[in-house]
């Protein structure tokens, strides 16, 4: 098993830039909304503080820049 791509891309941590414009960040990373287009092998499931949070293992992502 793999880790997920998000753990060597740059956009897994959103950025502005001095006016505020994002520079980096995705649908997942700001909204925990799928990117579309990706591919996740593996649906993780934990408790975080009693509240259950969906995760995934992507494998593919249109919007993957190493980071
Ligand atoms: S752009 Fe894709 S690979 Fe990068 S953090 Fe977002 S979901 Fe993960």
């Amino acid at each position: 098993m793999t880790d997920t791509l998000c753990w060597c891309c740059k956009h897994a941590v959103p950025k502005t830039d001095r006016k505020g414009r994002y520079i980096a960040g995705c649908s997942w990373s700001m909204y925990h909304t799928p990117v579309k287009g990706w591919e996740c092998s593996t649906e993780v499931v934990y408790n975080w503080g009693g509240k259950t949070i969906t995760s995934y293992r992507v494998s593919k992502c249109p919007n993957f820049e190493r980071g």
